[in-house]
């Protein structure tokens, strides 16, 4: 185990408010391949991905995948 990944704390770009990027969701977003950091809170990216999904009907398959972060 050379990782040495802590639980981050991110402000949220939507709602403001501090959320928790867990170590479960780094190792999640590592083995995925994600380098970015998650910008919005669980709650707001679940609401993020619905605004998108109704918005834009066509690239919703395209979506690499749905990021739940892990509690
Ligand atoms: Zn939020």
């Amino acid at each position: 185990m050379g990782r040495q990944l802590e639980p981050k704390i991110i402000i949220c770009c939507d709602c403001k408010q501090e959320f928790v990027f867990t170590v479960a969701a780094q190792e999640y977003f590592l083995e995925r391949g994600y380098n970015e950091e998650p910008k919005r809170c669980k709650s707001c990216h679940t609401k993020y991905k619905k605004l998108q999904r109704s918005n834009n009907h066509s690239q919703v398959e395209q979506e690499p995948s749905e990021v739940h972060i892990v509690e």
